[in-house]
């Protein structure tokens, strides 16, 4: 059976981030197993392929959700990438970080390390943006960042100013010192194609030799000696397989899939494990509870100049 220090479950935005780290310094082996294929695609890398892949199946669960009772009974649809990057393959590449009191709310219920302050390094260690602010925007990071803003439609001035109009802030870049605000987003591409995780982390790190990258290895589930995890049952190609890990098992498999991962694997909420015959390893009712997502809806109008439709639907 194959022996790894560390195994990531999960080659999306986090797994290709900890994949080049742990790799980095080539004294531990990873194995970073990945359900999906190959980020090689032209609607990946082509970023306004976005439209393409947010409803194929090749590169996306497309996941639906229960009928929601607050949303009258719709079910939401939650894409997902599927591929090497994971969601930030399939993403819309908008470049901004969480607000400061978010991250200090999160310190405040009592996770140390969590907070804005402690955070913030981390933003900046992982940014390519030269012509950011000092002490809040990175330069010579992984994720290079492009700002668009002068490229931007006749439309999106007139939307800024509307925004203006009703006392909203301007500012000038939602990751500098004024975050909070409306102005134009800052995007994740460099050379007008997608700056993925895959493309940022895990592309670099490809060649190492104590990285060893399986996709279309579905991980079904964590293998534990007591309640210490030691390696992870996975299918690939309709074969199943079993990787052991010296050190850690790390799940990375998204917001959907890791605490099912934990839920197969006797972790969760014991009196729902039980009834389907999962052997409750621990009892951990909030594993996989309080979900939160933001809701995207769209507003449509009919506009009195050309849009990017007029321009672009020939395409
Ligand atoms: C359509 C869309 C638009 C978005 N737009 C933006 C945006 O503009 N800006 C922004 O900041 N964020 C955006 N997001 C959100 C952002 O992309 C995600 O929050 C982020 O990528 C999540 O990272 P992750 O590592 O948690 O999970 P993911 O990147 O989703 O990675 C999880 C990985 O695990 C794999 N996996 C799942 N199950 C298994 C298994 N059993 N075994 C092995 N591998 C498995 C998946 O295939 C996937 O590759 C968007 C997301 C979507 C879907």
């Amino acid at each position: 059976m194959a022996e790894f220090d560390y195994i990531i479950v999960g080659a999306g935005s986090a797994g290709c981030a900890l994949a080049n780290r742990l790799t980095q310094d080539g004294a531990h082996t990873v194995l970073l197993l990945e359900a999906g294929g190959s980020d090689r695609r032209l609607w990946v890398q082509v970023p306004i392929g976005y439209g393409k892949s947010f409803y194929d199946p090749r590169v996306n669960w497309m996941y639906r959700t229960e009928a929601e009772p607050a949303l009258d009974g719709r079910a939401g649809y939650w894409p997902r990438g599927k591929l090497l990057g994971g969601s930030s393959s399939i993403n819309a590449m908008v470049h901004i970080r969480g607000q400061p009191a978010d991250f200090d709310a999160w310190r405040a219920h009592g996770n140390p390390g969590w907070g804005w302050r402690d955070v913030l390094p981390y933003f900046i260690k992982s940014e390519d943006f030269p012509a950011g602010e000092p002490g809040w925007r990175g330069a010579g990071g992984p994720l290079h960042v492009t700002d668009v803003a002068a490229q931007s439609h006749a439309l999106c001035a007139a939307f800024l100013r509307a925004g203006e109009e009703i006392g909203l802030a301007r500012t000038p870049d939602f990751n500098g010192s004024r975050p909070e605000g409306i102005g134009h987003y800052q995007i994740t591409t460099r050379g007008g194609l997608r700056m993925s995780a895959a493309r940022a982390y895990l592309r670099p790190a490809m060649g190492r030799r104590n990285l060893r990258v399986e996709t279309h290895a579905r991980a079904t589930g964590i293998r534990f000696a007591a309640l210490r995890a030691t390696g992870v049952d996975y299918l690939q190609h309709g074969v199943r397989k079993t990787a052991q890990a010296r050190g850690e098992v790390i799940l990375a498999a998204g917001s959907v899939v890791s605490p099912q991962l934990l839920h197969l694997s006797g972790i969760g909420p014991g009196a729902e494990l039980a009834p389907l015959g999962i052997p409750v390893l621990r009892d951990s009712p909030a594993v996989g509870r309080n979900l939160q997502d933001h809701l995207c809806i769209d507003h449509l109008y009919h506009a009195r100049c050309a849009t990017l439709n007029e321009e672009l639907g020939r395409w």
